[in-house]
């Protein structure tokens, strides 16, 4: 099926249109005409190479939101019509015990991503968002509420289900101290469900212009990290730190915020390794860990839960071509708070 996108030909060269055929729909395919795409810092990361080799042709975006257009014959989770959504994976084993729990991205055989990847079949590269069109298997995809502004959705598929894992797998709710490291297109997702969630949420951001935006999302305090001595007025006192900073830094410098058996999940992925000082983990039982997207479950509970409690992400909508200068100013941190592509543009 003749498809649109925009494309990466070589590592850090510009996006560009260019037109490339899906896949027919197998009998438990939908396809859907895409409304949005996000951009999310990982695409920027892959089209640079800054995570290594990449795959080219790279047509970018785990981020997607659109109307199924055709449903192949054994579909029943999708009619004509429906809002869907696609993220970050396309397929897994389906068989390993974490597939059978519900947790694909951590699939033993490795997760399918939606870009810069083979197909399981081994052959066909798998193309993202970036596009006007898309093909998947029903299973990997979810239902969009119907109270949700599209465009608004369409980062939740990463950045939104990125924040809401961790803070439920911790336990984020009333009476905890969490911190937001980092206010993008991650971050403020993250504000906005540890409120939700009824925790007490600090905002750490190099960004002094975002202090009134972070309380509007629902942070209780904001913490400029260009000062040194405004984190260490806040040592000891958290019990969830996320970072969601795209860039390195030390972390040692967050670890020592944490409390008593506090836990600082990683989420940013710059792709060098961190230094970490050993004693600031013992001296009060710290724990430091990753966390990567969410299952196809945990995806559909967090949708559900952003159509009852009203949330979406704040997003500038863009059209295909000023995607070049979208990346530029995603990488200059200057973005409120998620670029999203007009996809009928492309
Ligand atoms: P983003 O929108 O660019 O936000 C990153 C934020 O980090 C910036 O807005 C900025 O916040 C802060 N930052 C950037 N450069 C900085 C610097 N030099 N010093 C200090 N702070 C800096 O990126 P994103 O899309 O949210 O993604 C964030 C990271 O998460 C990326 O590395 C991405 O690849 C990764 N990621 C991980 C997963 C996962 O599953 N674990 C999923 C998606 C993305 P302030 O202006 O507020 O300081
Ligand atoms: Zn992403
Ligand atoms: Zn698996």
């Amino acid at each position: 099926m003749k498809t649109r996108a925009l494309a990466v030909h070589h590592a850090n060269d510009p996006l560009v249109a260019w037109e490339f055929d899906r896949r027919q729909l197998r009998a438990g395919d939908v396809a859907l005409d895409i409304t949005y795409a996000g951009i999310c810092h990982s695409d920027i990361h892959q089209a640079r190479e800054e995570w290594g080799p990449a795959l080219f042709p790279m047509v970018p975006g785990h981020e997607i939101v659109g109307i199924v257009r055709k449903v192949g014959p054994s579909v029943t989770k999708f009619s004509v019509g429906d809002r869907i959504g696609v993220g970050v994976f396309i397929d897994s084993c389906r068989t390993c015990v974490n597939c059978l729990a519900g947790l694909q991205q951590y699939c033993l055989e490795g997760m399918t991503g939606t870009y810069n990847q083979l197909e399981r079949d081994g052959v066909t590269l798998a193309q993202g968002g970036y596009s006007n069109l898309f093909v998947i298997d029903q299973d990997y995809a979810v239902h969009v509420p119907e109270n949700l502004d599209m465009a608004g959705v369409a980062p939740l598929l990463c950045a939104g289900i990125t924040l809401y894992s961790p803070l439920k797998h911790w336990g984020a709710k009333a009476g905890m101290k969490v911190g937001v490291m980092g206010l993008g297109g991650l971050g403020h997702m993250g504000v906005k469900f540890a409120a939700a969630l009824g925790a007490e949420v600090t905002v750490f951001s190099h960004s002094p212009s975002k202090e009134a935006d972070a309380k509007a999302m629902g942070a209780h305090h904001f913490v400029m990290t260009k000062d040194p001595s405004n984190l260490k007025a806040e040592e000891g006192t958290f019990d969830l730190i996320l970072n969601t900073v795209s860039a390195e830094l030390d972390i040692n410098t967050y670890l020592n915020l944490l409390k008593l058996d506090g836990t600082l999940v990683v989420i940013g992925l710059p792709g060098k390794p961190y230094s970490v000082h050993v004693g600031t983990l013992l001296g009060a039982r710290r724990s430091m860990a990753g966390s990567m997207i969410g299952g196809i479950p945990e995806l559909q509970e967090m949708l559900d839960f952003c159509g009852v409690h009203n949330i979406t992400s704040d997003v500038e909508v863009i059209k295909a071509d000023y995607v070049n200068i979208a990346y530029e100013r995603t990488v200059a941190s200057d973005v409120k708070y998620r670029f999203v592509i007009d996809a009928q543009t492309i």
